[in-house]
């Protein structure tokens, strides 16, 4: 399935990466409309974190996990851990110090944020960010923009575009099994011959 011109322009030693991404690009089209991969930073944004948080320092939510017991009966446990409030909720903004601390600190400002829940101000340097990822196995429908070139990222380039490709033809896997089991429901009959999951191996 995966086109000659794909693997020869990967295998390359100086991978030329416009050529591969219209390689890649035109197996994405074979798919059909209805399961080619869209190509969006922000949609890939907002699928792959499931929720980013950060937690309060001053209050507590109630929280609780189901546990089952040897008979199958089903109870709830509850406890009680640090507020998460999702950064989507945040307004991060620039809180001012007294002089004296603004000279120890050699700054003026310092980012904060307020807790929605207790109304208390948290700093930002106190309150690191959580991702909650998917697993690096997960699929998403999409794949995000092919990393620009450019001199910052030179010595890293490759590695960057060889991690976006290899996410691009996972998802071009899934939406090629999507179109197989769509076909195989509709030709039932007529298939015999087994069609091989293909290998990321480059
Ligand atoms: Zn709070």
């Amino acid at each position: 399935m995966y086109s000659g011109s794909l693997i020869s322009s990967v295998s390359n030693t100086r991978r030329d990466w416009n050529l591969i991404s219209f390689n890649v690009n035109s197996l994405n089209t074979l798919l059909t409309s209805k399961y080619t991969i869209p190509i969006s930073d922000e949609l890939w944004k907002n699928r792959h974190y499931i929720q980013q948080t950060r937690s309060c320092n001053h209050c507590h939510t109630k929280k609780y996990k189901t546990i089952t017991d040897e008979e199958g009966n089903m109870s709830k446990e509850y406890y009680e851990a640090r507020t998460e409030v999702p950064t989507k909720d945040i307004k991060i903004f620039d809180e001012r110090l007294d002089y004296v601390v603004s000279i120890l600190m050699k700054s003026k400002t310092r980012k904060a944020w307020v807790c929605p829940q207790c109304i208390e101000t948290n700093l930002i340097t106190e309150t690191p960010r959580t991702n909650k990822e998917y697993q690096s196995n997960a699929t998403f429908g999409v794949i995000y923009e092919k990393p620009k070139y450019s001199l910052s990222v030179r010595a890293s380039y490759d590695r960057l575009c060889m991690l976006w490709l290899t996410c691009f033809l996972r998802e071009i896997d899934m939406g090629l099994m999507a179109f197989q089991k769509e076909y195989f429901e509709q030709h039932q009959s007529g298939m015999k011959e087994d069609i091989k999951p293909i290998s990321h191996e480059i």
